[in-house]
């Protein structure tokens, strides 16, 4: 393989970067009654208008911003996450760059990475805006804008986002592009992307979920596949890249 000197590392975020689901866990601890109800109507209601509104339920029910970003910061995030990436970070050779694509939110996202010490791993987060108001409500919008022109993906990404066209995008705002790119991901959300890389990238696929299947079922993509099931694990693989060098 010829000499990696650029190497992208896309991180997804929930069950990915963190050890958990930031739009789940915010209403498992604040409010298990809303909790249960986003089960129900999670068939029947987009899931990040969803969350908006479950978002509003809590507001209104006189849940502050502190306590939801003390529940943030509560969630777990495992330490050898936190060290794989920095030390990975802090790397010359290669040089990586850090890219986050995920469906959860800029509020939920920014104040975990703040609590870890982390917020200036990402050279780009793209997800859904979200943003509190004066009064504490935490106002949740689609990174597509229902309103406009919707996104064209046909691997069966939320019209939310089209997490393969993201990347894209992202690679088109920054070539001339990189050496190598891994894609850290769990979803079944994640194999959008994953099916525009090429054969000297790497997805690391988390284990027991949504991403596996897919990947078991469907498979096409051209990219080396990797799995992992604890964060630990991650860290072992960015540390073997330094190393390699
Ligand atoms: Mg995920
Ligand atoms: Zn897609």
């Amino acid at each position: 393989m010829a000499t990696i000197k650029t190497q992208l590392v896309v991180f997804d975020f929930d069950w990915s970067m963190a050890d958990q689901d930031t739009d789940r866990w915010i209403f498992e601890v604040l409010a298990p009654d809303i909790r249960r109800k986003m089960k129900t109507l999670k068939e029947s209601i987009q899931w990040t208008d969803l969350i908006a509104q479950s978002l509003q339920e809590i507001h209104a029910r006189g849940r502050t911003r502190e306590e939801i970003e003390h529940t943030l910061r509560q969630m777990p995030f495992h330490p050898a996450m936190v060290r794989g990436v920095t030390n990975l970070k802090g790397a010359s050779n290669p040089s990586t760059t850090f890219f986050c694509l995920s469906n959860a939110n800029s509020v939920f996202i920014n104040t975990i990475l703040e609590s870890k010490g982390l917020q200036n791993l990402f050279e780009e987060i793209v997800t859904n805006p979200a943003e509190f108001d004066p009064s504490g409500l935490l106002k949740l919008r689609r990174r597509v804008d229902p309103d406009g022109p919707q996104h064209s993906c046909t691997v069966g990404c939320s019209p939310n986002m089209c997490k393969g066209e993201e990347l894209a995008a992202f690679l088109e705002r920054h070539k001339p592009g990189y050496d190598r790119i891994i894609y850290v991901g769990d979803g079944s959300n994640d194999f959008c992307p994953i099916l525009r890389l090429r054969s000297q990238d790497m997805v690391l696929c988390r284990r027991f979920r949504g991403l596996e299947g897919r990947i078991s079922r469907e498979g096409g993509q051209q990219c080396q596949v990797k799995y992992w099931a604890g964060a630990w694990e991650v860290e072992e693989i960015f540390n073997q890249f330094i190393e390699k060098n």
